[in-house]
Formats: structure tokens, sequence, C-alpha cells
């Protein structure tokens, strides 16, 4: 069967859940990842075909994407700030929000002077997209991360490798930790922060195929690993460090009061691009 044949049933097959933007750049990932063939090539060769046994696994991926399962976990890849990673149902799918918060890191350690050695720490690091990208863009920093989840170091571990990168990692549940037990320059976070009650508005590939570890927290009590990586970055930053978080974007301001009350200095809210309250930055 020519490929472009394919492509429109693909499409057509897909339209009723995605909208064609979407099920078209499904279809051109998949086509890079699994026949190494990009847009141009089946525009310069229009009678390229798939042989059977490419048909049997397109079909097979056209059914999971039916159901929803998101793209990057039938491809076991994706992209975070212009780097490889892979993941996995045991990590969240990085996202651009998260790109925003490592650009914010990067840029201000860029007007930091590159000379210092820095440590900086990743809590909840999943996939390892934040650490890594760090490690990657600031050469002057010796990067930790730590996760609860075994199986996320894992996926971690192997994106530290993929991507040429030493980090330290660490198997810790961030609620049971007393002390860590060194200094940090930088600490960041992506926690859990999602409520049980938005979940009405999260959509199915979230909800039914990311890990809920990763993702929710209790409707009485959004803040805990705020307050608790508040509290232990009160001990283990360094005199001048910074503290920077991802947020829900309907707590910025909860989060402002969070920081003040624990005397957090230079607190400092940022918007994503889609202008929600997402980030936010303080010193010791
Ligand atoms: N931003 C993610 C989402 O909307 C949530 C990430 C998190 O809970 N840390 O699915």
């Amino acid at each position: 069967m020519k490929i472009k044949e394919y492509r429109t049933q693909f499409i057509a097959e897909l339209t009723p859940i995605y909208d064609a933007t979407e099920a078209e750049s499904f279809f051109y990932l998949i086509l890079e990842e699994k026949q190494q063939l990009k847009r141009i090539d089946l525009a310069l060769q229009p009678d390229l075909v798939f042989t059977d046994e490419a048909i049997l696994v397109w079909n097979a991926i056209l059914k999971s994407l039916k159901l929803e399962i998101p793209v990057q976990y039938l491809l076991g890849k994706t992209s975070f700030y212009g780097l490889d990673f892979e993941v996995n149902s045991d990590v969240l799918i990085p996202r651009p929000e998260t790109e925003e918060l490592v650009d914010w890191i990067i840029n201000s350690q860029k007007s930091e002077g590159e000379n210092q050695k820095i440590k900086i720490l990743d809590i909840g690091t999943g996939s390892g997209c934040i650490a890594i990208s760090l490690a990657k863009n600031i050469p002057n920093a010796q990067v930790f991360a730590l996760d609860v989840s075994e199986k996320a170091l894992a996926k971690a571990q192997k994106n530290a490798v993929l991507n040429e990168v030493n980090i330290t990692f660490l198997h810790q549940s961030i609620l049971e930790t007393v002390d860590l037990e060194q200094e940090f320059d930088i600490i960041v976070s992506n926690p859990p922060y999602v409520r049980n009650l938005e979940k009405e508005e999260i959509k199915k590939n979230v909800l039914e195929y990311e890990p809920h570890l990763a993702l929710f927290v209790e409707d009485n009590d959004a803040l805990i690993f705020y307050r608790k990586i508040a509290e232990l970055a009160k001990k283990n930053l360094s005199d001048s460090g910074q503290l920077y978080f991802e947020i829900n974007q309907y707590l910025g301001k909860e989060m402002i009061d969070l920081l003040e009350k624990m005397n957090f200095k230079n607190i400092e809210l940022r918007k994503d691009i889609y202008e929600n309250d997402r980030m936010v930055r303080s010193t010791k």
C-alpha cells in the first residue's frame, strides 16, 4: 500500500478523537520513528509503499492511539528542551511548561557567571528531564536528582546516559526526608500538584495513562510537597541559594503566602505561555 494512501486513512480514523493537525503530527512522528522517513521524503517520493509487516505495526499503533494512549509512550520517547528522552508509563511525559521553568533557571545562571561550582537538586525527577537539561546547559553544576519511584529513577538514569551527563540519583521519599544532608545552591521541583477536584478538567490520555503518583494530591492538602520541600530548603539551601517550583495554576496566591510565611525572600511568580501562574522562585 502506498504510504500516502495509508496516511489519508490513518488521519481519517483518528479525526473523531483528535483534530486533523494533531492526527497528522502523529503520522509524521511515527513515520520518522518507525520508518526513518521525514515529511520531505514522502513529498519527494510519493510512490513509497508500506510493506505488509509495516502495516501491521502501524495498525497496532493506530489502535492504541484510538484508546488515547499518549503517542510518546507508544514511541517510548519524546523531546524536551531540545534533548531526547525515553519515556514509559512510569514517568510523566515532560511538559512545555516545565521547559519554561528550566529556561528560567538556565538564563539566571548565565547572568550569575560560570566560574563557581554549584550544586543543584531536582526533587521528584521522574524522567529526569529537569535535572538532565540543567546538567547539559550549566556546565559548572553538579546535579542531584531524587525520586520516590525506583522505576522512574531507572528511566532517569537511562536518560542521563543517553544525554551523556553525570547525575547523582537518590532514591528517597521527600515526605519522609528529615534533612538532605548537604547544601545546595539551587533546589528545583515539579511535584504532584493536581487536586482531585481538578480531575474533571484532565484529559483521558493523562488521567488513564500517566502515573497518578506524579500528578495528584489531596484536595485538603494540595501544597503538601511544597511545604515539605520549602522546610528542607530552609535547612539545605546555601545562603544565597534559590528555590524554584513549578506550580498549580490555581494556587499562585497560596504558594506566595506559604513562602512568605516561611520567610523566603525575593519571591517571584511567573506565568507560562498560556498566561497561567506556573512557576515561582524565591531565596532563603
Ligand atoms: N502540568 C501537569 C499536568 O497538567 C501536572 C504536573 C504535576 O502535577 N507536577 O498534567
